[in-house]
C-alpha cells in the first residue's frame, strides 16, 4: 500500500478532524497526517521532517495563503502545496496558483475520493516535474549540475555571500589532450572517462560543494566560505594528484592531467560572468604554465589578455601592410661545420607597438584564422629568397619554413607552395617544413595522407621542438619525417644538465635507427656545439653561430659560403 506523509496547516480544529476523517476512509493510500495550527509550526516541522505534501488553510490566523506558500517554498523547493479555502472563488484560485500551489479545494467539495485524487495528482505531477528539472539541470553523462544549475547556484551563492560577506571561490577544470583521447580512443572511451573524473571529483570534495560539468572536458567547482588562498592551494593540490591517478580503461591505463584556473568572490570579480571569464584566464594561464597546474586568476592575466586584444586588432589592421619581414637563422652541419641552410623567421615590427615577438603573435594569429594570409606571405617570401641566393650560386642550401597547425589539409596551402617551386625553379628537397608534435597526433588516414602528399612532391618534413610534447617515436612511424629538430630546453634551457644530455643522446640515436636526421636547436656557446657533435647529432642551430639575421646580412653570408666553396673546388 502507498504511504503518503501530509503535513496539514489549519487553525481550525473541526475543519482538521473532518480532513482526516476523509483521508483515514481512503482505502488505497495510507495517509500519515501530522496536523499543525500556526504558520510558524509548519515552517519548523518542514526543515526538521520529511513531508510528501502540504495541505493548507487560505485564512489561518497569523497569514495568507499566498505568504504562506512563498514561505514554504523557501523551505522546501519541490514540495507540493493544496490549498484548502472556505470561498470558491476565482480570485482566490488564481492567487494561489500563481504563487505555486499545486492544486486549490473549496470546502465545500471536499470528500474522501476528491482529497485522495487532488493529492494523487499533485504529487504525480511534482514527480513529473522533478524528473523534468532534473533533466534541465543535470549533466546525463555525469550526473553533476550542469552550466545552467551552476550558473544559478553561483548567483545564489554571490547573494548569500554579498549579505554575510564571505569569500568563495569558483574553480574551472579542464582536461589536457582531452580532444586526443577522444580522437584517438573513441567517444565511448571519452565518454567512461569523463564520467570516473566526475565520479572522483565527488569523492575528492566535500557534499556542500557544488561540482558540475559545463563542456566537452570543462568541470566548473563552486567552494563556499573558503578561507583564502592558502586553502584553495592545498584543494587544487589534491584534485590535481586525485584525476591524475592512471584511470584503467579497456584492461590498459589511461594518465590525463588537468589543469584549474581559480578566481575569488568578491576580489576578482562580483558578478557570475565575471567570475566565469576570471578563472577561465586564469584557466588559461594554467595552461600555458605546462599542464597538471593550477593557476589563480591575477591583474598581470588580466593585462596579458587586453595585449592579446590589441595584438590581434594590430594584426588584423597590420595584414597587407609591409611591417612583417621574413629574418633567417642559418643552420650547420656539425661535422663539415659548414652552412646547410637557414630557418627563416617571421618578425613583425609594429609602428606603434614596436617589435612585437612571433611567441607573442603567432598563437593570436592561429586562432583568428589570420595564420593562412600570413603563412602564403611567409612561404613565398622564404622561396623567393633561396631562389636569389640559388643565383648567387648556393645551390645546395636548405630553406626550413614552420608550418602552422591550420595549414594541415588545406588544399590552398598545398597548390600554393607547388607553384612557389615552380615558379622559383626551386629543387623540392631543399625545402623542409617544420612541423610540431601536436600536428601529427592526429594519426587519422586523412592527417597521414596530407603529410605523404606533402612528401611525394619531394619536400623535407622536420618535427621541430621535439620533446616538448608527447616524444613518443611510435606515432611519427605513421609520418614521412626526415628530421627530428631536437628543442632548446634540452640544449640551453636552464634545466639543461646530465640528465638532459643523455635523453638528447637517447634521442640522436633513436632518430637514426629510424633512418631520421637530428638538428639540435638552442646551441649557445662550444661547449654545447662540442658535445652534440660528439653525439653524433648532425646539425645545429643556435645563437653560438647566429641569430635570426635580416635578408641583408644573411645574404653577406651566402656570398662568403660560395666564395668559400669555389676556394675549396679550385684548390
Ligand atoms: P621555433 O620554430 O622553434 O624557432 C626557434 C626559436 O628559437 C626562434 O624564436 C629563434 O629565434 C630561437 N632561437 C634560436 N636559437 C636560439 C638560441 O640559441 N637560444 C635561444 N634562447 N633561442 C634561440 P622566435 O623567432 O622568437 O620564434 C618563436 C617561435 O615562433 C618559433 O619557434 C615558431 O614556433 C614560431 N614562429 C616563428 N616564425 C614563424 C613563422 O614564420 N611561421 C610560423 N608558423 N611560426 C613561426
Ligand atoms: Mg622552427
Ligand atoms: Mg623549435
Amino acid at each position: 500500500m502507498n504511504e503518503v506523509k501530509v503535513l496539514l496547516v489549519d487553525d481550525d480544529p473541526i475543519d482538521a478532524k473532518l480532513l482526516a476523517e476523509h483521508l483515514s476512509r481512503v482505502r488505497k493510500t495510507k495517509y500519515h497526517l501530522v496536523h499543525v495550527t500556526r504558520s510558524g509550526q509548519a515552517f519548523s516541522h518542514l526543515k526538521s521532517q520529511s513531508y510528501d505534501i502540504v495541505i493548507t488553510d487560505y485564512y489561518l490566523g497569523d497569514t495568507d495563503g499566498v505568504t504562506l506558500i512563498h514561505r514554504l517554498r523557501e523551505i522546501n523547493q519541490s514540495i507540493p502545496i493544496i490549498v484548502i479555502t472556505g470561498s470558491d472563488s476565482d480570485e482566490i484560485d488564481e492567487q494561489v496558483m500563481t504563487a505555486g500551489a499545486a492544486d486549490y479545494l473549496p470546502k465545500e467539495e471536499l470528500s474522501s475520493s476528491t482529497i485522495d485524487r487532488t493529492i494523487r495528482h499533485a504529487l504525480e505531477r511534482a514527480r513529473y516535474l522533478s524528473k523534468l528539472e532534473y533533466l534541465a539541470n543535470r549533466d546525463p553523462l555525469t550526473g553533476l549540475a550542469n552550466r545552467s544549475m551552476f550558473e544559478e547556484e553561483l548567483s545564489r551563492a554571490i547573494a548569500i555571500s554579498s549579505r554575510h560577506n564571505h569569500q568563495f571561490a569558483v574553480l574551472l577544470l579542464d582536461l589536457d589532450r582531452f580532444k586526443e583521447i577522444n580522437d584517438t580512443l573513441g567517444h565511448n572511451v571519452g565518454d567512461l572517462l569523463l564520467t570516473i573524473i566526475g565520479n572522483r571529483l565527488q569523492k575528492l570534495l566535500r557534499e556542500e560543494d557544488v561540482i558540475a560539468r559545463i563542456g566537452g572536458d570543462e568541470f566548473a567547482i563552486l567552494l563556499q566560505q573558503t578561507s583564502g588562498i592558502d586553502d584553495i592551494s592545498l584543494i587544487c593540490s589534491k584534485i590535481l594528484a586525485g584525476l591524475s591517478e592512471p584511470t584503467p580503461i579497456n584492461e590498459s591505463s589511461l594518465f590525463v592531467s588537468t589543469s584549474i584556473g581559480v578566481a575569488f568572490f568578491p576580489d576578482n570579480g562580483t558578478s557570475s560572468v565575471d567570475l566565469m571569464q576570471k578563472s577561465d584566464l586564469a584557466l588559461y594561464k594554467a595552461k600555458v604554465l605546462g599542464r597538471n597546474k593550477y593557476s589563480f586568476f591575477s591583474h598581470d592575466l588580466q593585462e596579458r589578455l587586453h595585449y592579446e586584444t590589441t595584438i590581434e586588432k594590430a594584426l588584423r589592421e597590420d595584414i597587407d601592410r609591409n611591417h612583417f619581414e621574413l629574418y633567417y637563422q642559418p643552420k650547420y652541419n656539425l661535422h663539415t661545420e659548414k652552412l646547410t641552410g637557414f630557418e627563416a623567421l617571421i618578425r613583425w615590427n609594429h609602428p606603434e607597438l614596436g617589435f612585437i615577438s612571433p611567441a607573442d603573435f603567432i598563437p593570436v594569429a592561429e586562432k583568428t584564422g589570420l595564420i593562412l594570409e600570413l603563412s602564403d606571405w611567409i612561404t613565398e617570401t622564404a622561396c623567393k629568397q633561396l631562389h636569389e641566393w640559388n643565383n648567387l650560386g648556393a645551390s645546395d642550401l636548405g630553406m626550413a619554413i614552420n608550418m602552422s597547425a591550420k595549414q594541415v589539409r588545406k588544399a590552398a596551402f598545398f597548390e600554393h607552395l607547388r607553384n612557389f617551386l615552380t615558379q622559383y625553379k626551386l629543387n623540392p628537397a631543399s625545402i623542409e617544413l617544420e612541423v610540431t608534435e601536436s600536428l601529427l597526433v592526429d594519426s587519422s588516414i586523412q592527417n597521414i595522407n596530407f603529410f605523404r602528399e606533402l612528401k611525394a612532391i619531394g619536400i623535407q618534413l622536420t618535427l621541430d621542438d621535439f620533446g616538448t610534447g608527447y616524444s613518443s617515436l611510435s606515432y611519427i612511424k605513421n609520418f614521412p619525417i626526415d628530421k627530428l629538430k631536437i628543442d632548446r630546453s634540452f640544449i640551453s634551457g636552464t634545466h639543461a644538465n646530465q640528465q638532459q644530455m643523455s635523453i638528447v643522446q637517447a634521442i640522436i640515436q633513436l632518430a637514426h635507427a629510424l633512418k631520421m636526421h637530428v638538428v639540435a636547436e638552442g646551441i649557445e656557446t662550444q661547449e654545447q656545439a662540442f658535445k652534440l657533435k660528439h653525439m653524433n647529432c648532425d646539425e645545429a642551430q643556435g645563437f653560438w653561430y647566429y641569430k635570426p639575421l635580416p635578408k641583408d646580412k644573411a645574404t653577406e653570408l651566402v656570398i662568403n659560403f660560395i666564395a668559400q666553396e669555389n676556394e675549396q673546388t679550385t684548390d
